[in-house]
């Protein structure tokens, strides 16, 4: 509302300024880009409400007004959606996928030979899945078609998640010349492109894939050249790291959220505690996709038979590195996928896994996809939690999450800036 707003005022300003002298063509008046009205105000009533910081209230109405949660209070009356048999939630967060990542027409990993039209669409695809199964935010990392994808959702016509992106990944060798590892400033050089390329993150490999055993690849330099830039420009860092040598060179340098921390130490797992960094331990679904999809993926680059026996050695390695990590006290966990080809929209398998097979709690885990993820985002004032002021970012399930987690599948209801889309 408050957009279109400025922009009326701005043509309707321009308009009268922009008067040509006699005799030149007028210059094309400035328009505003095309983008959806906003959605009409609404009511949901809601048989159980889970805030997203661990609260829970029964028999609520929420009055949805430009998108944002307006005002929550007791059920009377008749409301736009009747979700009294449910449990409302706020949308649920990934703060790690791969949006655009599918498999091609042969069904494949390999992507080559397709147009780019062929790619756009898939990553459509991977969108719209990914919402309607009721993650209404997501944190890709990254590819530069997620520029575009994300635009086109922000335009507000194709379904599909908040995206942010950190467009490009960076590693030890990214800027380098002569493929020699990159220099400290080298690297520096590398963040402010990304951020002056519009990227909302920046994502580092810090160790190697665990395909390839997972040990460190940036030097301690070369991280603290790169969090240390990043948190210059008020970038946030995504660090992928496996070993824990990596993970607590990462977390001294300053970096701000740990990805797959497989082999991390109950020494590193106190130290991330201690600096406030966020955790994303990926127990659930990123390596048990790969299995269940082996001849899609098998005989592309490190995904060899050698690879595979490292991540199917790696999943009871994760848990139980996860079972020590929820032990430790202030430690931020936040939930993240690092969801692939094939893992779009099954996404709460991850937290399906981390309750079931990992002894968190669920009202933690439920905590761990929208406010705790919504921090780590530093979009906490925005999205995550259900209070007045926050985005109509909703999902609600059949059946109740607290006492069976896989409620999370059973999706009934999601909206998203106000709009209902399931
Ligand atoms: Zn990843």
């Amino acid at each position: 509302m408050r957009r279109w707003g400025v922009a009326l005022s701005l043509l309707i300003g321009g308009t009268l300024a922009a008067q040509p002298p006699a005799g030149q063509a007028p210059a094309a008046p400035a328009v505003a880009p095309v983008q959806q009205a906003p959605p009409a105000p609404v009511t949901i009533r809601a048989g159980v409400v889970l805030d997203g910081r661990g609260n829970l209230a029964r028999d609520v109405v929420l009055r949805i007004e430009n998108g944002k949660i307006a005002r929550i209070g007791r059920a009377v009356g008749k409301a736009t959606y009747d979700l009294s048999g449910m449990t409302l939630m706020p949308g649920w967060i990934d703060t790690h996928v791969h949006i655009g990542w599918h498999f091609g027409k042969d069904g494949r990993m390999d992507n080559r030979g397709e147009t780019p039209a062929e790619q756009a669409l898939y990553g459509a695809e991977n969108a719209y899945q990914t919402l309607v199964n009721g993650f209404t935010t997501v944190q890709s990392a990254g590819s530069p078609s997620d520029v575009e994808l994300k635009n086109a959702i922000n335009r507000g016509l194709l379904p599909g998640p908040r995206i942010l992106t950190s467009i490009r990944q960076i590693n030890e060798r990214t800027g380098g010349t002569n493929r020699q590892p990159a220099t400290p400033d080298q690297l520096r050089d590398a963040v402010r492109k990304a951020a002056a390329d519009g990227a909302d993150l920046i994502k580092l490999f810090a160790s190697a894939s665990i395909r390839d055993g997972g040990t460190q690849t940036m030097s301690d330099e070369q991280l603290q050249a790169a969090c240390g830039e990043a948190n210059g420009v008020h970038l946030r860092t995504l660090v992928h790291a496996h070993s824990a040598e990596s993970i607590k060179a990462a977390v001294l340098a300053g970096c701000t959220q740990i990805e797959h921390g497989t082999f991390a130490t109950d020494e590193v797992l106190t130290l991330m505690a201690e600096k406030g960094t966020f955790f994303d331990p990926n127990v659930g679904l990123v390596l048990q996709n790969y299995l269940e999809n082996k001849p899609r993926f098998l005989g592309i680059g490190n995904y060899n038979e050698e690879g595979f026996a490292h991540m199917e050695k790696a999943i009871p390695v994760v848990l139980e590195m996860f079972k020590r990590a929820l032990k430790v006290k202030g430690l931020k966990i936040v939930f993240g996928t690092d969801a692939v080809a094939g893992a779009h929209g099954r996404n709460v398998e991850e937290a399906i896994v981390r309750v079931q097979n990992g002894g968190q709690a669920p009202v933690d885990a439920i905590s761990s996809m929208t406010s705790i993820a919504a921090a780590s985002l530093r979009m906490g004032d925005r999205i995550g939690t259900i209070e007045p002021g926050r985005e109509a970012d909703l999902v609600a399930v059949t059946g109740n999450p607290l006492t069976d987690i896989t409620a999370l599948r059973h999706v009934a209801f999601v909206m998203k800036g106000g709009r209902a889309i399931r």
